[in-house]
């Protein structure tokens, strides 16, 4: 399988290239998110990533009505009557023609095709950041292992830019996909959301068989593993699970550090952009001494712990 015959047109929606990041790994790194995902997590912060396919997403707020949108709109969407701006979204496409006129950003198309030069460009833009910090790039999302094949051209492109590469992932695809990219791959991020099967299911929308099973098979092969625990009050913040997770963890012998994401509710306004409800607005943040507490009960296991965000 080579570069060019088989990948060289070969492109996957991005949603979006943040350069500069500190919370994604070791050093400096660029972090890429790419669109799909096979969880639907009740608490998901970046609800824009999950479906593997563009959308648009509304700003009425920054609508000026200056009316340049109408008339590009194949399927007449677009309504700028009662003084606001709404799309009907059961009749729009998601073609992005409005968007392209749209100066104020009032509308915007969410994921962007891109292929592994693109992206490898993009990249290599801050290599001599990745050099002196000890950096590189994080593949999130989404999902980013979704897709293999352009999953594992692109990292072998940035492996032989030496590029070093972390993949964060919910762990939920084939091993077979994570056996092609493991050459390549210099740490994972993965995130752990619940230890009991069924309310992984009932909070995720899938099982953690595949899950749990892939992040020891990853460890049995020697690939550093930051697990990561989104911390959701009433939802997986019992002491049982929590003790669950460290069990879990304190054998996986490539664990480098557990981090704990306590909830928080910055994805609000992007579920109102999507016209989606927002499912966690009843959910508190965690207080600071009870996430600190968990710490603690984490580093007891002899882990090394942090609390990220
Ligand atoms: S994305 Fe296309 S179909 Fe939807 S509102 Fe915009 S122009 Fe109309
Ligand atoms: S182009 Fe943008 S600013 Fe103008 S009416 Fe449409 S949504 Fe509003």
């Amino acid at each position: 399988m080579t570069r060019n015959s088989v990948t060289a047109t070969a492109k996957r929606l991005v949603l979006s290239i943040t350069r500069m990041t500190i919370h994604n790994g070791p050093g400096i790194r660029t972090l890429i998110l790419f669109k799909g995902c096979p969880l639907r997590c009740l608490w998901c912060s970046t609800p824009e990533a999950q479906k593997d396919e563009a959308e648009i997403a509304l700003y009425p707020n920054r609508c000026i009505h200056c009316e340049q949108c109408v008339p590009v709109c194949p399927t007449n969407a677009i309504d700028l009557t009662g003084g606001t701006m709404s799309v009907n979204r059961a009749v729009c496409d998601n073609c992005g023609k409005c968007a392209q006129v749209c100066h104020t950003e009032a509308i915007k198309l969410l994921g962007q095709e891109m292929t592994i030069e693109e992206l490898l460009t993009e990249v290599k833009k801050d290599a001599i950041v990745y050099k002196h910090s000890r950096g590189g790039v994080t593949i999130s999302g989404g999902e980013p292992l979704l897709n293999p094949e352009f999953t594992q051209e692109l990292l072998r492109a940035f492996k032989k830019e030496n590029v070093g590469v972390g993949v964060d992932t919910c762990g939920h695809v084939p091993w077979t996909t994570i056996e092609k990219v493991l050459p390549y791959i210099d740490f994972f991020l993965w995130d752990i959301k619940h230890m009991n099967d069924e309310k992984h299911r009932k909070f995720t929308g899938v099982s953690n068989k595949f899950i749990l099973s892939n992040a020891r098979s990853v460890s049995e092969r020697n690939v550093p593993l930051y697990i990561r625990v989104p911390v959701i009050p009433g939802y997986n913040d019992s002491e049982e699970n929590i003790r669950a997770v460290c069990e879990f963890a304190r054998d996986l012998s490539s664990l480098v550090n557990v981090d704990l994401l306590p909830l928080h509710h910055l994805g609000k306004a992007r579920y109102n952009s999507l016209n989606l409800a927002y499912p966690i607005a009843d959910i508190p943040l965690i207080p600071d001494d009870v996430l600190h507490n968990i710490k603690k009960m984490v580093e007891s296991y002899q882990l090394n712990c942090s609390i990220v965000g």
